[in-house]
């Protein structure tokens, strides 16, 4: 029961399934109708995601993109500006739900690695003028999906926050992957939320849970928070099920991640050397790696379909640009016969 994923399936942490612990935990879970405030185990998992990552509450939501969603409508009203990296998965991931169902206009500032620095916001921020959209937040992310799973510092994120808050702007980190990034610079979670105002993360990527993902913040905005997931129709009833993934997800699971690093590292080192390929080692800290295929070579498209027929699966993150990303349900064998079949692919 517990092995029926694809052996070899680098697309995405979203792959991995739920452990044996998680299904026995949603088995015994303990469960009530929780639009009315009655399931304690989404409680017992709220009040434990908002202590790890130190904030005052958390909301369980359905998926990345609702919580960010639910946080930028609780942050911004209609018209309102909202700056983000020009990469950003809210920008480019998320169906334009922030426009769609917020009304507030994406302003997109260019990064270096996901990254914005202070100067940059500033220059983005202008003055208060009659024909200017009122900025109202600033969303950063932390790991960046797009930028290769590159991480911002604690001294990175604060250095923003201070120049949002001094223009009066919110900032929301979406941090479907923060527990990566906090692990790949030996820090807590907590220090790297604590200059923001709201923290979306996901369960469901590498902490393995099926479903699910948190919004965490202070408590009146997260009783805000509470409203626009209802409005979104995420009130679930007895949601507890999925709540007892989440809970083994945050005790059993962050640690680990650790080892997805390492593994990550190690494809990386061993793909570098492959010629026809190309890889930003500095910017690989975390659990994805990105990799350039050489025109003279093919597409990526061309190299996703040739490890298909090998029953590895990757994703395009680009047209020259293939994207694996190591997750529980991939070992050291899985990384081997990945680097063996590339290399016979692309050098053979
Ligand atoms: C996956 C992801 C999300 C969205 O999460 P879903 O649960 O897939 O909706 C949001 N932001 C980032 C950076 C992500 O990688």
């Amino acid at each position: 029961m517990d092995h029926l994923y694809k052996r070899f399936d680098f697309r995405s942490d979203t792959v991995t399934v739920p452990t044996q612990e998680m299904r026995e935990a949603m088995y015994k879970a303990e469960v009530g109708d929780d639009v009315l405030g009655e399931d304690p185990s989404i409680q017992h998992l709220e009040h434990l995601a908002a202590e790890k990552v130190g904030k005052e509450a958390a909301l369980f939501v359905t998926s990345g993109t609702q919580g960010n969603l639910v946080a930028v409508l609780t942050h911004t009203k209609r018209g309102d500006e909202v700056l983000m990296e020009s990469e950003a998965h809210i920008y480019y991931y998320e169906v334009g739900g922030i426009a769609a169902l917020g009304g507030v206009i994406p302003r997109l500032i260019q990064g270096s690695a996901g990254v914005i620095t202070p100067d940059a916001l500033r220059t983005a921020l202008r003055e208060e003028n009659i024909h200017f959209p009122t900025p109202s937040l600033l969303c950063i992310e932390n790991s960046h999906n797009r930028a290769g799973g590159a991480i911002w510092t604690p001294e990175q994120i604060v250095a923003v926050a201070e120049v949002a808050k001094e223009r009066g702007l919110h900032v929301h980190m979406d941090g479907a992957r923060v527990f990566n990034a906090a692990i790949a610079q030996n820090c807590s979670v907590s220090e790297l939320v604590a200059s923001v105002d709201s923290v979306m993360f996901c369960l469901s990527k590498g902490l393995g849970a099926p479903v699910g993902s948190i919004l965490a913040g202070n408590a009146e905005l997260i009783n805000r928070a509470r409203k626009y997931r209802k409005m979104l129709g995420g009130g679930m009833r007895q949601a507890g099920v999925l709540a007892a993934a989440g809970i083994v997800a945050l005790e059993n699971m962050t640690e680990r991640l650790a080892d997805d690093h390492t593994l990550a590292l190690k494809i990386g080192q061993a793909l570098s050397n492959i010629e026809t390929l190309s890889i930003d080692l500095d910017r690989l800290k975390t659990n994805i790696i990105l990799v350039k295929v050489d025109p003279a070579w093919g597409t990526a498209e061309k190299l996703i379909q040739a490890l298909e027929k090998e029953e590895i699966l990757a994703g395009a993150s680009g047209p020259q640009t293939v994207r694996f990303v190591t997750h529980k349900d991939v070992g050291e064998l899985d990384a081997a016969k990945l680097i063996d079949t590339l290399k016979r692919i692309m050098e053979g």
